[in-house]
């Protein structure tokens, strides 16, 4: 038998995203003050962080829907998408589930998932919007119904299946518990699960600290603009100072 390959070093080897150094601002007030943080292909990445911290103003930029004072975003190593507009970063295989969950409530369950995927043009966005379906049966009971209509579980499934529809390589998650009852919650976690087995890189924005890190792998601490801890998941569970800060002692 071969010699088995030595132990990995932990944290990324090849990040799917790297970003380094972002440095963020609304007018005079810097939000972002040198963020670095990296996700690899494959991973469940969180960052946690209370109100404020930060961590929407980080998946915006990402995104590109907000531009960075300085710094990088690179996706593969190579593609800084701090210079691309907001349409070409989904073309490059990031899709976000925005806090709040921002689904159109006057279009149908169905119409809001076909504009997920609105930067494709394969012929597969029928077998996707099955997959989604399988994922959420929900939405494909109520596919003809208004959107507006639905509970906030629902329209957080709905915001997350339009995500998915883009066929991402990295889906970005801002506070999918938000607002949600325990139960709801637990569902979303699951359907999180789904996702990362079936092979879709996530980075995952949450308050909700014990649910986080219990899905991922690594996990940050984003404090007032500023990492403050980056360890694996069940470090940052065990770790006196998180369970102090974020998880009820
Ligand atoms: P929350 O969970 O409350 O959304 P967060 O960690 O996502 O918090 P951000 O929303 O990114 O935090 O906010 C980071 C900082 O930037 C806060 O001090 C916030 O007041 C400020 N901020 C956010 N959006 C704006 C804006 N549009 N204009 C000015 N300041 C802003």
């Amino acid at each position: 038998m071969p010699p088995s390959p030595p132990p990995a070093p932990p944290g990324p080897r090849t990040p799917l995203l790297a970003i380094k150094d972002l440095h963020v601002s609304y007018g005079m007030i810097e939000a972002l003050h040198g963020v670095n943080i990296a996700v690899d292909q494959g991973e469940v990445v969180t960052l946690i962080g209370s109100n404020g911290a930060g961590k929407t103003t980080l998946l915006r930029t990402i995104s590109g829907l907000l531009k960075p004072a300085s710094g990088s975003i690179l996706l593969d190593e190579t593609t800084d998408l701090t210079k691309l507009p907001a349409y070409e970063i989904v073309r490059k295989g990031v899709s976000h589930s925005p806090e709040g969950r921002q689904v159109f409530a006057q279009l149908t369950i169905r119409e809001n998932l076909i504009l997920g995927a609105y930067q494709r043009h394969d012929a597969d966005i029928g077998a996707d919007m099955d997959k989604c379906f399988a994922l959420f049966p929900v939405l494909k009971e109520r596919q003809s119904q208004k959107s507006g209509t639905l509970s906030g579980g629902e329209q957080q499934m709905l915001a997350m299946g339009r995500a998915l529809m883009a066929r991402p390589r990295l889906l970005l998650l801002d506070e999918p518990s938000l607002g949600l009852a325990p139960l709801v919650v637990k569902k979303i976690f699951e359907i999180i699960r789904e996702i990362a087995a079936a092979g879709t890189t996530i980075f995952l924005v949450e308050q909700n600290a014990n649910m986080a890190l219990g899905v991922a792998k690594r996990g940050y601490v984003l404090e007032t603009g500023r990492v403050a801890l980056a360890d694996t998941a069940a470090a940052l569970l065990a770790s006196p100072a998180v369970r102090e800060a974020y998880l009820g002692g």
